[in-house]
């Protein structure tokens, strides 16, 4: 007659590799043969809403530019892209990760397209003529 559990297990203590015995007790030191409980779960990855890019230096410099050239002050674009007047001094020194959502709100605020912020300095260039900033 067989038994149900052949699978191959080690001892806790002594690491002897052996079946599974009808006492759970190791065959060699009776030690401990239950299994140790399987490790947690991974955390989930954080779903694509809170991904978040880094203010580099670059954008930092364009998106103060641009504000400036829209004659907005820190406050007053606070409140079109309702965000914190800190979070935009923070930005504009290229020290903050954002999230896209609110990097949209923030360059739609300043009439500014997000392909543009992160565009080559030359499409950039074209971009300020076009709106006559420089
Ligand atoms: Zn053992």
């Amino acid at each position: 007659m067989e038994t149900s559990s052949r699978e191959i297990i080690r001892c806790t203590r002594c690491r002897m590799q052996q079946y599974m015995t009808q006492t759970q007790r190791c065959r060699r030191c009776s030690g401990d043969l239950l299994p140790p409980p399987p490790p947690p779960e991974p955390e989930q990855p954080q779903s694509s809403q809170s991904q978040t890019v880094a203010a580099s230096s670059l954008m930092a410099t364009r998106l103060r530019l641009v504000r400036r050239c829209r004659h907005f002050s820190q406050p007053e674009l606070a409140e079109r892209a309702q965000v914190s007047q800190q979070f935009i001094s923070v930005m504009e020194r290229g020290r903050s990760r954002v999230t896209l959502e609110t990097l949209e709100r923030y360059a739609r605020a300043l009439n500014l397209p997000l392909h543009v912020l992160f565009a080559p300095a030359p499409q950039f260039e074209r971009f300020l003529q076009k709106q006559g900033m420089v």
